[in-house]
């Protein structure tokens, strides 16, 4: 919508709120609701001041910010009959009326115009895997922490399988009545549609309880902002259909992971620059491209696989990357060429690293940076030793980072990619944080912990 439309629209429909909804730094939807009656064009340009220290922006003496609203991503959301019109906001700061440089979506906007020498556009068609569970208990005390002897039922399965009955690896693209979560997706699917959201399909994954839905190619910044968006309606339709979904790396141990894997093109005077005459169809700019993300790999992870989680589900055995590696239709590689794109215009390569406890917008700008450095410096994947490879990856290259702590010491060594675009407080301030994160979970004790050494 445009401004206009909107208030048109508040007017028009009898809409008494507007729910102004702001990424946090960490990668969490927060949201404000403003009487409509306080609401007015002004809002466009004024904002909304809010106390970013608790978005993770500032700290508590230099707080105030600015959110502003877009209004192209207006929707209208019904809550127990209330109507509202939401919109996703840039964050700005208070005293010269710009961008803050630390605002994500500014940051991704920034990334995809400073690539305007290579590429116009960048196209990102992302993948969302995520598990369904009846309900979920937290308890961290540890002498209530429980895991069975065969490693299938523990304090997390509880409540999960119910009458859920697909074995362990034994979930993929099964159907209805094994697949009790069709209807579920189906909700999630037609309320997305609704919306605009350019899905492509969803189906059961390989996990128990574990579903994905896919996303049509859409450009960077409405990839990013899609992504916010599918997360918050799967778990509000989940919630009102008495589920409660989790995106997580790693919920379940010895179970599939949770990945959101990206496939992705560049764009150049509105020509797809992936395709080509070289190795597996892809044009040198795509080689360099994937040798560019392969050699921040490591770095990037601090990005794109931000928890101490998202390094549980990167092991062997569950078709998530271990190493820095790509292939042509491989599912273990970082990287993989998809081996059933014939048309020209949809020729693209996937990142499987990623998952989604990542900010998208940070993520997406990390990762796209890194592939265009490869551009710029004509990087050749194969020569640096990044494959192809055809059989299992596994063990095959350098490995991945292992750890956020290992990701995070090589994105403070690594980070010249970046330069220009993701200011160095927030590279910094990202660090420290996750680097506390990893601190704090090594200082619990875990299920596995009881199993092998309560008895010594
Ligand atoms: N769940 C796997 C991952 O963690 C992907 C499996 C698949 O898409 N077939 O990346
Ligand atoms: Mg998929
Ligand atoms: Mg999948
Ligand atoms: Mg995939």
């Amino acid at each position: 919508m445009t401004i206009d439309e909107v208030m048109k629209c508040i007017k028009d429909e009898g809409i008494s709120q507007v729910d102004l909804k702001t990424t946090d730094i960490w990668g969490r939807w927060r949201h404000v609701t403003l009487a409509s009656t306080y609401f007015s064009e002004k809002t466009f340009t004024e904002g909304v001041g809010f106390d970013a220290s608790n978005l993770g922006y500032g700290n508590v003496v230099q707080s105030d910010l600015l959110m502003i609203p877009d209004p192209s991503t207006a929707f209208i959301e019904e809550r127990e009959g209330q109507r509202l019109i939401s919109m996703i906001c840039d964050v700005y700061s208070v005293d010269n009326g710009k961008p803050s440089p630390l605002d994500p979506r500014g940051i991704l906007r920034k990334a995809v115009s400073s690539i305007s020498d290579v590429a116009e556009n960048v196209m990102l068609a992302p993948e969302y895997e995520f598990h369904v569970f009846n309900s979920v208990a937290f308890n961290l005390a540890p002498n209530e922490v429980f895991y069975g002897v065969d490693g299938e039922e523990g304090f997390w399965n509880e409540g999960v399988t119910g009458e859920y009955i697909i074995g362990k690896k034994g979930g993929y693209h099964q159907v209805t009545p094994f697949d009790t979560l069709a209807t579920l997706r189906g909700a999630i699917v037609e309320r997305l549609m609704s919306l605009g959201v350019p899905v492509k399909y969803h189906h059961h994954e390989v996990g128990t309880c574990q579903v994905e839905i896919e996303l049509d190619f859409c450009d960077a910044l409405k990839a990013a902002d899609y992504t916010m968006l599918i997360k918050y309606v799967a778990r509000n339709v989940a919630k009102r259909m008495g589920y409660v979904v989790s995106f997580m790396p790693k919920p379940l141990y010895d179970e599939a992971g949770n990945g959101m894997h990206v496939h992705q093109y560049l764009v150049k005077n509105s020509v797809n620059i992936f395709s080509g005459q070289e190795l597996f169809g892809l044009s040198s700019t795509a080689l360099s491209y994937i040798a560019g993300v392969l050699t921040h790999g490591k770095s990037l992870m601090a990005f794109t696989n931000p928890t101490t989680n998202s390094y549980r589900r990167l092991t062997p055995g569950f078709e998530a990357p271990t190493t820095a590696v790509f292939g042509l239709g491989n599912r273990t590689a970082a990287v993989r060429i998809p081996a059933y794109v014939k048309d020209p215009s949809k020729v693209r390569i996937e990142f499987r690293t990623i998952d989604a406890t990542t900010n998208p917008y940070l993520g997406f700008a990390a990762m796209v940076l890194a592939g265009v450095d490869g551009i710029r410096r004509g990087l050749d994947p194969v020569s640096l030793g990044y494959g192809p490879v055809e059989d299992s990856a596994e063990g095959r290259g350098e490995q991945l980072a292992t750890s956020l702590s290992e990701a995070c010491d090589a994105l403070l060594k690594d980070n010249g990619y970046l330069s220009g675009v993701f200011p160095e407080a927030l590279i910094e301030r990202w660090t420290q944080k996750k680097l506390q994160e990893e601190r704090e979970v090594n200082r619990v004790p875990n299920a596995l912990e009881f199993k092998l050494y309560f008895d010594v």
